[in-house]
């Protein structure tokens, strides 16, 4: 996809009207097929159906950029009913959070306790809470809530980006941290990130595997791109690297069969569900990926 066709969708997914309005149409172009439900009960389904075939899932319910410290709270409490559905339900599954959703933007400690509320009921259940990285301007905020929050609870980790060039040193600095390495879904100037799909795929390569020789703590594999994860698993065979130590993850909708086949090669799979009504944002970013999906649009503008 051209730069600016991605820059396009990626200022969408930031336009407030727009994320604010798409909450009320209900979903939309398309995104039913990379949202699992609006609600945590009809979600269930999913993830059990998931979890028979052995995969775990991370749960998302999606929201981010939040400016009011009352919507902040009530997402706060939707995280709060999630973890009881998934403790009571018995699902195999953790949580994904953005802190954008939870009061980040608002004030750190508004933000800082509403996680430790979050965090605190997710370690009663040992539940894993993982907390999702946003755009840069968000990056050191996440990382001292983090180091916050681990004080606390070993149950939290977060997501690391290679398209950043600062990613290498932060990983020295997040060794025992359980992680999930992606590309990196924003859009960043060339002062922090690489601009080319070449550089960002060889410094995935590169962080994936000095991690998985590390080995001290577990690592999400988070990709789409059968490249990389064919060069991974060889990688793991030739350096005999536990397969207990690292999964897979790639997100609900997507490579379908890919996912179960990697579970069937007895690879660790998690996939990535988001639900919730605030389908926006995560969408157009999806868009803004992958070409592809764009086909879903013109069916539902035919179709609807
Ligand atoms: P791409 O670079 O999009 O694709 C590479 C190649 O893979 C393509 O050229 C194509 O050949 C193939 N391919 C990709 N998708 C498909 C498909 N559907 N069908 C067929 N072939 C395909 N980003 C963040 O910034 N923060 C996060 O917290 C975060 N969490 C994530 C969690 C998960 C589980 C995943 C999978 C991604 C997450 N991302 C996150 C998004 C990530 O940063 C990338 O933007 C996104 O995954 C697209 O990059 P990619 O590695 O999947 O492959």
């Amino acid at each position: 996809m051209s730069n600016w066709t991605r820059d396009f969708f990626i200022y969408l997914s930031q336009n407030k009207f727009l994320n604010e309005s798409a909450k009320k149409w209900g979903f939309r172009l398309g995104a039913e097929k990379f949202v699992a439900g609006t609600t945590i009960r009809e979600v269930v389904p999913v993830i059990k159906k998931l979890n028979e075939k052995g995969i775990h899932v991370t749960l998302d319910h999606l929201g981010e950029f939040v400016n009011e410290k009352k919507e902040a709270t009530l997402a706060k409490e939707k995280v709060l009913e999630m973890l009881d559905v998934m403790h009571n339900e018995n699902l195999d599954s953790h949580l994904s959070v953005k802190l954008t959703q939870l009061g980040l933007d608002i004030d750190f400690d508004f933000c800082l306790e509403n996680m430790k509320e979050i965090v605190e009921r997710a370690k009663e259940y040992g539940i894993f809470v993982n907390i999702d990285m946003e755009d840069y301007s968000h990056l050191e905020d996440t990382f001292n809530i983090l180091f916050e929050l681990r004080k606390e609870s070993d149950l939290v980790g977060t997501v690391v980006q290679s398209y950043l060039y600062r990613t290498a040193d932060d990983m020295e600095q997040l060794k025992d941290v359980r992680l999930r390495i992606v590309k990196g879904a924003y859009k960043e100037n060339d002062d922090v990130a690489y601009q080319s799909k070449k550089e960002i795929d060889a410094n995935f390569l590169k962080l994936a595997k000095q991690r998985l020789l590390d080995g001290k703590a577990f690592t999400s594999i988070a990709t789409h791109d059968h490249h990389i994860i064919n060069e991974l698993k060889q990688f793991v065979e030739e350096n005999n690297i536990k397969k207990d130590t690292f999964e897979f993850q790639m997100l609900y909708g997507f490579r379908q069969e890919m996912q179960y086949a990697l579970k069937e090669e007895g690879y660790a799979f998690c996939t990535y569900i988001p639900f919730g009504q605030d389908w926006f944002g995560y969408y157009m970013r999806r868009l803004a990926e992958r070409p592809q999906n764009l086909q879903l649009i013109w069916k539902d503008m035919l179709y609807d």
